[in-house]
């Protein structure tokens, strides 16, 4: 084990010998930040839910996006984006070796087209106000999501339908207000449920049904307030509480509520096909540590998101999954991708990708590209052959070592880091990074100067 300081918060962190494995077979120098700060830096790429109105540089629409008209970046509408009228490479820009290379990003970020709403717009259908999904069907305000039918206003989510008011469930049916779920089918207001059905108001219950106000119960059925009853007792005493008054649901979310702060607060784990596993809400995995939200999740760690199995062999990977493998610092990089590092947004089969963004749709071979498609073989938006693409790819990489960005603070960008901030078109407090890291403008500013 090795300890190394963190160039970005000065704290010391470990380096334990199987992840210098990883490096060593990803090929990447070991990172400078520790992980903590990784992960940071990666949720400031990603805005899921600040949206805006403003109109489609393309065809003139006037749509929803990600992207304040205010940002000087030219924003499709999906239609626009997903259609053959231009491509990536219109873009291309020559490498000049006296500047820095993610300087030379950060010109190309400024002409190359973002989609307005990140969506494998061609998988979804009848859902044009949901961002960060595929496989959609007839929903509305659904974020970070695959494979969502008729359901709303709900976030990270993966196989679910007719669900509504809902924060990270999976596998799941006609459920309202749940947190924290996995394979629920009827539950209300639930937090840290799993493998449950007709489960209301309760919290961290596993193979339950037919549940009211439960707490930390283990396989159990017709249970109220954590007292057994028998079928017909609480059929008859459920009946009686009547839910389709909004009064008497608060009120007994708010009796819930006091009840369950009786109870130890236990982290929902995952469930008994787990090997080796560390984190939380994981599930089906082995071999994999340091885990939030991760589903086939196998010799992995520093994984977030991973809403979509399988995933193998990924370090500092931020969603979703969906057959990936051999990945590291990428982030919304998943269905299918293959030895890729330092992407962003990446999707539907991306191969051997670094330093891209946006690369999309059956992207190959590439390296430091901005909003491409079905391309392979291009540095910088440019098309190069195989050869004259492995020698420029050579070249650069040994030039981000000599030559690093240096940002604001001194940090040191060389090859081996993930994206510097200059090349997020989001304010942190647009990103879920604010969401879950919370700081004030006063020190963000800070932090950035
Ligand atoms: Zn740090
Ligand atoms: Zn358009």
């Amino acid at each position: 084990m090795e300890t190394r300081t963190c160039q970005n918060c000065k704290k010391d962190f470990n380096i334990e010998p199987e992840d210098f494995k990883f490096y060593e077979k990803m090929q990447v120098p070991p990172p400078t930040w520790c992980p903590e700060c990784r992960m940071i830096r990666r949720f400031s790429f990603v805005n899921i839910r600040t949206l805006y109105k403003r109109s489609c540089d393309l065809c003139g629409a006037s749509i929803i996006s990600m992207f304040h008209r205010d940002k000087k970046l030219k924003v499709y509408c999906n239609p626009c984006w997903w259609g053959d009228s231009w491509d990536g490479t219109e873009y291309g820009m020559n490498y000049d070796p006296s500047r820095s290379f993610f300087e030379q990003m950060k010109e190309l970020q400024s002409k190359s087209p973002y989609m307005a709403l990140e969506c494998t717009y061609t998988t979804n259908i009848n859902t044009p106000y949901t961002n960060y999904t595929a496989w959609q069907k007839n929903s509305y305000l659904t974020y970070f999501g695959d494979y969502v039918e008729n359901s709303l206003y709900s976030t990270i989510l993966a196989h679910i339908r007719d669900c509504m008011d809902c924060y990270h469930i999976d596998e799941s049916e006609l459920c309202y207000g749940s947190i924290g779920g996995h394979k629920l089918y009827n539950c209300h207001f639930t937090i840290d449920c799993g493998d449950c059905h007709d489960v209301h108001f309760s919290r961290n219950c596993y193979d339950c049904s037919n549940c009211f106000g439960c707490v930390n119960l283990r396989n159990k059925n017709y249970c109220i307030w954590n007292k057994q009853h028998t079928k017909e007792d609480y059929k008859e005493k459920v009946a009686q509480i009547n839910m389709a008054s909004w009064q008497t649901v608060e009120l007994t979310l708010k009796e819930f509520q006091e009840f369950s702060f009786q109870f130890p607060r236990r982290f929902y784990m995952g469930d008994s096909r787990n090997k080796k596993v560390s984190g939380e809400y994981v599930y089906q995995s082995k071999n994999a540590h340091d885990v939030y939200i991760g589903v086939g999740v196998e010799d992995s760690r520093f994984v977030q998101f991973l809403t979509l199995p399988k995933t193998k062999d990924a370090y500092d990977y931020t969603g979703w999954g969906n057959n990936s493998e051999k990945l590291y610092e990428c982030c919304v990089v998943g269905e299918g991708a293959s030895n890729c590092r330092f992407c962003s947004e990446c999707f539907s089969n991306a191969r051997n990708l670094e330093y891209c963004i946006y690369a999309a749709n059956s992207s190959k071979d590439s390296f430091g590209c901005i909003n491409l498609k079905k391309k392979q073989y291009c540095i910088l938006n440019k098309q190069y052959s195989k050869q004259e693409y492995e020698t420029l790819k050579f070249k650069i990489i040994g030039d981000m070592d000599k030559n690093p960005y240096i940002d604001e603070k001194g940090k040191v960008y060389k090859y081996g880091e993930y994206f510097p901030l200059i090349l997020s078109p989001f304010g942190y407090n647009e990103t879920i990074a604010q969401e879950y890291f919370p700081t004030t403008e006063t020190e963000a500013t800070k932090k950035r100067t």
